[in-house]
């Protein structure tokens, strides 16, 4: 630990998420001192979003000991670009959805001049992995985040992979099946990973499944159209069959995923967050097999498999935070 931070030990982290603007005060250790919340999509301008922030900040500011104890401010958003410290054309967020916000700018003229930084949800979640997860001391991993998109943060020897946009790592949208069967994705093209491993796929296989025979299952209870990847987890976890194949089907799809993932950064492991991480050995037990059956044999072997160790409904924020350290 630097000086500098023994005098400012605390970092201010913001998941940044379609409904909610979680902010967390959190030391080096990964302790969350404090946190507070605003709603993203209660103001029309990136101004009046940023008002807002700063005052719910102040009392938790406060409650640490004041600005002077805090180093640095990390921010993880949707389509957030760490190069520039903005966030561009995000489709949720309705302040955010038509322009660039040069958010990081923007949080620190209000919060006296601290580094801010900022990127997408995924790198947020990798740095949080490197800094106080199950990452800490590994040089080579991808962090694949399965929500309501599948993203992805690479490490690639020792630092995370920004690309010349600072946009690199998108690995939910490598085309899984080609041509006209492949679904439609929400980037605009076709067959798309997170079209089949999201909660969003998940819930459509089940509907896929379910149509295409008799055959029995907890899920039938629920009308097709709000049937949700949790449905499909708590069926799994009574035994359902078919909700058991579903997770076979996004398993075998996420393997195979990381199999070619492992040809151009050979992580040592694959870190999965998220929701359907938690699902265990139903979700693992196919990514593993089909892992193994399509890596390269120079690969195999090599990755560890693991779930995230970022405490779940804190992992976000933590994330975020993660940056505020490495931010200058
Ligand atoms: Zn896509």
């Amino acid at each position: 630990m630097s000086e500098q931070q023994g005098i400012k030990p605390y970092v201010i982290g913001l998941d940044l998420g379609g409904t909610n603007a979680v902010f967390g005060i959190v030391d080096q250790r990964g302790d969350i001192k404090a946190t507070t919340a605003i709603k993203t999509q209660q103001y029309d301008t990136a101004e009046a979003f940023i008002e807002a922030s700063v005052c719910a900040l102040q009392p938790i500011i406060e409650q640490v000991g004041g600005m002077e104890k805090i180093k640095a401010m990390g921010i993880g958003a949707p389509n957030g670009n760490y190069y520039k410290g903005t966030i561009e054309i995000a489709p949720n967020i309705k302040w955010a959805h038509d322009c660039v916000v040069p958010i990081a700018q923007m949080f620190s003229e209000k919060l006296e001049g601290i580094p801010v930084a900022v990127t997408n949800d995924a790198n947020a979640a990798a740095i949080g992995e490197m800094v106080y997860g199950v990452a800490r001391g590994m040089k080579n991993f991808i962090v694949i985040t399965l929500g309501t998109g599948v993203g992805s943060g690479i490490v690639a020897n020792g630092q995370l992979i920004y690309g010349c946009d600072g946009f690199a790592g998108e690995l939910g949208h490598i085309t899984m099946v080609r041509g006209e069967e492949g679904r439609l994705c929400g980037c605009g093209r076709k067959g798309c990973l997170e079209t089949y491993c999201s909660a969003t796929g998940v819930a459509r296989t089940a509907r896929e499944m379910l149509a295409k025979s008799n055959r029995p299952s907890l899920l039938r209870e629920i009308n097709p159209e709000d049937i949700t990847s949790l449905d499909v987890s708590i069926a799994a976890g009574k035994g359902d069959e078919l909700a058991k194949e579903i997770y076979e089907f996004t398993g075998h799809m996420l393997g195979e995923a990381c199999a070619d993932f492992a040809t151009f950064c050979s992580p040592e492991a694959f870190i999965f967050f998220g929701g359907m991480a938690k699902a265990g050995e139903l979700i693992f037990d196919p990514i593993k097999k089909a892992y193994n059956e399509h890596v390269m044999p120079v690969y195999k072997g090599k990755a560890q498999f693991l779930v995230s160790g970022l405490d779940g409904a804190s992992a976000a924020v933590l994330g975020a935070s993660a940056i505020g350290w490495e931010v200058q």
